[in-house]
Parts: structure tokens; C-alpha cells; sequence
């Protein structure tokens, strides 16, 4: 591990002052990042440990003050601030009742010792998964190299990665909770140096591999995140978000699927079918959701969305087990609803 130093930053503008903006060119460079932001620092320091990441200097933002508030109110909707644990969201009675496909994904992600010290500012913005990008032997084209290594028909270690939008990178986006987050068409409020806020849509958060490779989503280096709003649902929503892994006791997403409706009876109005590990950002399946509007909720229709949402699909060439599985959980996620 390379040495670095360490700031306790104060206020949000006191870390975004720390950051080295001489060096900013690099700053996207994972082996040679000046500055980094740590919040729960999960991962952050698998990536200095890995020695992917050599920063110079590590601004510890954990513990700065009003980041760590969550409210809710019926017009307002909901407000997590950026420090705020997974633990605290998993354990908040009003997201349980209000929010619940996010409730279902939280307390589904990663282990209880993770939750109490993961933030969600640092989960959404945490970098993808794929052994081969994460390991420091393996110089892939997300990390600048010329080739990707899943990809290869005989050799590539492909099981667990993406079949939608894998045309340049097949890495999967590594935050379940962004599934459920994007289903509720939540936004995300962004601080930068000059003392200016922007609220993005989770929808425009995240960078797809074709637009830029090197980024997985649209944080600058002098960028912190301060809050996740999610918007008030009516009393006609329903959600449901289910999760598949190959470890029953924790695991990484195999696929995973939030599903955020407006229904009348039995009748779907509008649907938000978002779906995780499925590409190098979470997936929102417009097919799936044309499919199931206006439709009542029933097996067959379910069925017929759930096709819909793998017809763009492209399995590589050990994963090909993930088109039925999504299908399957996709059926299963809207039957919930119901
Ligand atoms: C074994 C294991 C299993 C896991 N399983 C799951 C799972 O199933 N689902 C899931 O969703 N997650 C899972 N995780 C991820 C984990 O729960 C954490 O959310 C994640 O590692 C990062 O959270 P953190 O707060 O520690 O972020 P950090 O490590 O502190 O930061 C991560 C990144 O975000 C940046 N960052 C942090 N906060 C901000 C901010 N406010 N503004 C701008 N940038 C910021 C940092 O600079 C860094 O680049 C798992 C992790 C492990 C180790």
C-alpha cells in the first residue's frame, strides 16, 4: 500500500477544497488518483489495498456534519443524505412502509457489519464488478488497456457479468440499490467547489460504458454528493424488488429487479421496471414497462414484460443462464405487486 495522508474535512466545501485540481487531468486514472473522497471507505481501501488506487491523499468526508439526516414527508418526499448507513435505511419504518422495494433491496445488500458502516453516497458511487477490472494484474480497457479479458469466448470468467449494453465494456454496476433508487426515479443532489448544487435524475447519473469507459457515472473530481431524493408516491404505488444470488447467506447481484408501479384494481397504470446486474449501469427496461402499462396484472402479462426485457439481451459466453433468470424474477418481481 503507498503512503498517503489523511484530512478530516469539515464541511462539504472544506473537502471540495482539498482536492488537488492541478493534478485534475489524472484524477480519473485509477492508479493515480491525488485526491480521493472516502466516505464508509469499503471501497475505497479494497482498491488502495488492491493497489489500483495510489492516492496522496485520502479526504475523509464520513463525518461531516448534516450529511447524515434521512426525512420523509408526504409532499417532499424522501431525503437521504449522503452519509446516511445502509443500516439506518434498512431499519427506517417509513421507508418500510412507503418505499418498500428499496426497504427489500437494502436489507438484501451485502451483510448487517457491511450496512452499519456502508454509506449511500458511497454505494452508488462505488465501481464496478468484474475480477478482471478489479484486479491490478489485468490492464482492461476500462483501465486504459487494450483488451477486454471477460470478454473471451474460451478464457473469459464471464458468469456473473452483463448481457444488455455490453457492446464495450461487460463489467455490472455493483449497487443493487441503485436498482431500487432508479425504479422510484429518485435524483441526486451534487455539491461542486464554486458553492453551486445541481439535483441530476438517477436516470442521467450514470455514464454508460459506450458514452465514457473510464467513468460509471457523472461525478467530477471537485464533485460530492449531499443528498438521494425520492419523490412522494401516491397512494396507488406499489413496489416490489427481488434479488438472485448464488450464496444464500450474502452475496453480489446475479440479477436483480425493482419494479415501481401506478395501479387501479388489478390494472397496471404506469410502471418503473429498473433491472441490476445486468449491464455496466443499472438497466431501466423501457420494453418491460410498455409492456405491462395498461395491462392487468396477471401471469401471462407479467410473462410477456419480462420477455420483453430480454429481447435486446447478449449473453457471453458462460452466462447465458442469466436471460431465464431475469425472466423469471422479472415475472416474479411484478406478480408482487399484485
Ligand atoms: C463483500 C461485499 C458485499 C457487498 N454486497 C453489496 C450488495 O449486494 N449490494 C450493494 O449495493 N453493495 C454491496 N456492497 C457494497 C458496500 O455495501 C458499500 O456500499 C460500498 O462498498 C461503498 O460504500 P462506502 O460508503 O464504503 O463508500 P466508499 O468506499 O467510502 O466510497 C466509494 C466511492 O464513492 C466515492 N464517494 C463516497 N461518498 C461520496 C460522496 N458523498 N460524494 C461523492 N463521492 C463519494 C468515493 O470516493 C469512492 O470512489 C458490498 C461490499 C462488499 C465488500
Amino acid at each position: 500500500m503507498n503512503k498517503f495522508s489523511w484530512y478530516e474535512a469539515k464541511s462539504v466545501e472544506d473537502a471540495l477544497e482539498q482536492v488537488n485540481s492541478t493534478l485534475s487531468d489524472e484524477l480519473y486514472e485509477p492508479t493515480q488518483k491525488a485526491s480521493v473522497f472516502k466516505s464508509g471507505g469499503i471501497d475505497v481501501f479494497d482498491w488502495v489495498k488492491e493497489g489500483l488506487l495510489k492516492p496522496q491523499k485520502i479526504i475523509n468526508i464520513r463525518n461531516i456534519p448534516g450529511l447524515d439526516q434521512i426525512s420523509y414527508d408526504r409532499k417532499e418526499g424522501l431525503h437521504i443524505g449522503s452519509n446516511v448507513t445502509l443500516a439506518e435505511i434498512a431499519s427506517n419504518p417509513e421507508i418500510k412502509s412507503q418505499y418498500l422495494a428499496l426497504h427489500q433491496a437494502v436489507n438484501h445488500a451485502a451483510t448487517p457489519q457491511l450496512r452499519n458502516v456502508s454509506t449511500l453516497g458511497g454505494n452508488i458511487a462505488q465501481r464496478n464488478r468484474c475480477w478482471y477490472f478489479r484486479s491490478a494484474d489485468h490492464d482492461c480497457f476500462r483501465k486504459g488497456g487494450d483488451r477486454c479479458f471477460a470478454r473471451h469466448s474460451e478464457t473469459g470468467e464471464n458468469e456473473n457479468h452483463a448481457i444488455l449494453d455490453n457492446g464495450t465494456c461487460v463489467s455490472v454496476h455493483a449497487s443493487s440499490i441503485a436498482t431500487a433508487l432508479m425504479a422510484f426515479n429518485a435524483s441526486v443532489v451534487i455539491a461542486n467547489a464554486e458553492g453551486k448544487q445541481k439535483t441530476v435524475q438517477m436516470d442521467d447519473f450514470f455514464v454508460s460504458a459506450g458514452e465514457d469507459i473510464a467513468m460509471e457515472n457523472i461525478l467530477q473530481a471537485k464533485e460530492i454528493i449531499t443528498e438521494i431524493i425520492l419523490p412522494p408516491p401516491s397512494k396507488n404505488t406499489k413496489s416490489a424488488y427481488i434479488k438472485q444470488v448464488a450464496r444464500e447467506s450474502y452475496d453480489w447481484s446475479l440479477a436483480d429487479v425493482a419494479v415501481v408501479m401506478e395501479v387501479s384494481g388489478n390494472t397496471c397504470k404506469s410502471a418503473s421496471i429498473v433491472l441490476g446486474a445486468a449491464a455496466p449501469v443499472p438497466y431501466r427496461s423501457v420494453e418491460a414497462q410498455q409492456a405491462i402499462e395498461s395491462k392487468t396484472i396477471n401471469s401471462d402479462n407479467a410473462t410477456a414484460a419480462a420477455k420483453a426485457a430480454m429481447t435486446k439481451a447478449r449473453p457471453l459466453s458462460k452466462n447465458d443462464y442469466k436471460v431465464p433468470l431475469f425472466v423469471s424474477t422479472i415475472k416474479q418481481t411484478i406478480l408482487e405487486i399484485a
